[in-house]
C-alpha cells in the first residue's frame, strides 16, 4: 500500500500539541499509540536539562534563537518579489546551470526530482508558528520538481556529540540551507516561475525520499541520508518549482550491504532508538526508528545528540579506492571495520574538549 505523509505525524508536530486541545483530543483518538509517550515528553524545553551553568545557557543558546525569526524574513521577501508574466524558457539542460548556481549560494551537491503527488505532505503539522498556523492545512501540490540539495556540517562539531557544539553547527547549517534554498527560489521566481523552499520552519514534503531520488545519498540504518562523500553529517535543503528540469537518479554506492555488517549507529544510539529492521514506503528502503524514544534523550540532555551521526563511518569518511574495494563483498567489509575499530580506538570518536565558541564556560 501505498503512505501518504502527514506531517501531524511526525514527532515535532506531535510534541506541540496542548494538552486537553481539540487538535491534542482529536489526534491522540485516532492514534492512541502515540499518546503515552509524547505526553511524558510534551512541555520539557532543551535548555532547562542541558547540564550547564545558567551563564553558559544565557551566553551560547542566543547564538542560534533567532533562527525562525531569520527564516520567516526570508518567507517574507520571497513573497513580496513580483513574478515576471512571461516565464524565460529554458532547455533540458538548464538543470546543469540550476546545480551551479545552487553551489554558487553555497549547496555542495545538487540533485533534482520530478514531484509526484506520494513525495509531498497531505497535510501540514504546523512545526513551528512563525508563519502562522498551518496545522490541518492541505499541503499546496502545484509543484512540479523540487531542487534538493545539501551542505555539511563541521567535522570537529559533529565529533564532539552528543555536546552542545553538535546542537551549535546543526541549528547554523539550518538556517544555511534555508537562506540558500530562499536565494534560489528566488532566482528562479525572477524567472518567471513559481518557487517555495523548506527550512526548519516550513516543508510541503520530507526532504530524505527527495534527497534519496535525487541521487544525494542511500537511506542508512539511521534513517538518514547517507552520502558517499559526506556520510551522515550533512543538513538537507529544497526549492519547490514549477521549472521544468531533467530529474536525477538514485544512487547505489553499497550502503545496504555495508550497513548490514556495520551497525555503529545502533550500538552506539544511547536510547535504542535505532533498530536493524526495513521497511518498503514508496519504493524507498527505511529502517525502524523510534522517534519517540530519540527525542526524548533530545529533551533528557538538552542538545540533539548526533551520537548515530558521529557514529557512521562515511561520516569520518571513507577513501573511494576502498569503497570500490568493499562494495557488496562481506568478507571485505568485516575487514574493513576491524580495521577502522582499531584506528578510531572504539566504537565512535568522541572529543571531549569544548570549541573556542563555547570555551570559557561550563
Ligand atoms: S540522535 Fe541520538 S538518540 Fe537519536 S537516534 Fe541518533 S544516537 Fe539515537
Ligand atoms: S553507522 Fe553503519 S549501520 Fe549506521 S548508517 Fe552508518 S554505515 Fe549504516
Amino acid at each position: 500500500m501505498k503512505k501518504i505523509y502527514d506531517e501531524r505525524h511526525i514527532m515535532f508536530s506531535r510534541a506541540r500539541l496542548v494538552k486537553g486541545s481539540e487538535r491534542y483530543v482529536t489526534f491522540y483518538k485516532a492514534h492512541p499509540e502515540y499518546k503515552k509517550g509524547d505526553d511524558e515528553i510534551r512541555g520539557m524545553a532543551f535548555p532547562e536539562n542541558l547540564r550547564k551553568s545558567d551563564m553558559f545557557k544565557r551566553k551560547f543558546f542566543p547564538v542560534f534563537s533567532n533562527n525562525d525569526a531569520y527564516m520567516k524574513t526570508m518567507y517574507d521577501f520571497l513573497d513580496s518579489l513580483k513574478k515576471p508574466e512571461t516565464p524565460i524558457e529554458v532547455p533540458e539542460t538548464f538543470n546543469t546551470n540550476i546545480k551551479g548556481i545552487a553551489k554558487q549560494y553555497g549547496a555542495k551537491e545538487v540533485g533534482i526530482v520530478k514531484l509526484e503527488t506520494l513525495h509531498y505532505y497531505d497535510t501540514h503539522g504546523g512545526v513551528s508558528e512563525p508563519l502562522g498556523d498551518l496545522y490541518g492545512k492541505k499541503v499546496d501540490k502545484h509543484y512540479t520538481h523540487a531542487i534538493v540539495f545539501f551542505k555539511p556540517m563541521r567535522l570537529d562539531s559533529i565529533n564532539r556529540s552528543p555536546h552542545f557544539e553538535e546542537l551549535l553547527e546543526t541549528e547554523s547549517v539550518y538556517l544555511d540551507v534555508a537562506f540558500i534554498g530562499s536565494r534560489l527560489a528566488a532566482y528562479v521566481k525572477s524567472l518567471g516561475y513559481d518557487a517555495t523552499f523548506a527550512s526548519e520552519i516550513f516543508s510541503p514534503a520530507p526532504l530524505v525520499p527527495l534527497a534519496f531520488d535525487g541521487g544525494l545519498g542511500q537511506i542508512g540504518m539511521t534513517n538518514h541520508i547517507v552520502n558517499q562523500t559526506y556520510g551522515d553529517r550533512i543538513r538537507l535543503g529544497a526549492v519547490f518549482t514549477t521549472l521544468p528540469l531533467k530529474p536525477d537518479q538514485p544512487v547505489d554506492f553499497g550502503l545496504d550491504a555495508f550497513c548490514k555488517r556495520c551497525s555503529l549507529c545502533l550500538m552506539n544510539c544511547p536510547n535504542q532508538s535505532i533498530k536493524p529492521y526495513k521497511r518498503n514506503v514508496n519504493g524507498r528502503e527505511f529502517y525502524k526508528f523510534d522517534d519517540q524514544s530519540c527525542f526524548r534523550l533530545w529533551k533528557n540532555m538538552g542538545t540533539d545528540c548526533g551520537v548515530c551521526i558521529q557514529s557512521c563511518p562515511y561520516t569520518q569518511g571513507i577513501d573511494l579506492e576502498t569503497q570500490n574495494w568493499m562494495k557488496n563483498d562481506p568478507e571485505r567489509i568485516d575487514a574493513f571495520i576491524k580495521d577502522y575499530l582499531k584506528d578510531k580506538k572504539g566504537r565512535r570518536v568522541s572529543i571531549k574538549t569544548p570549541l573556542d565558541s563555547v570555551k570559557g564556560e561550563d
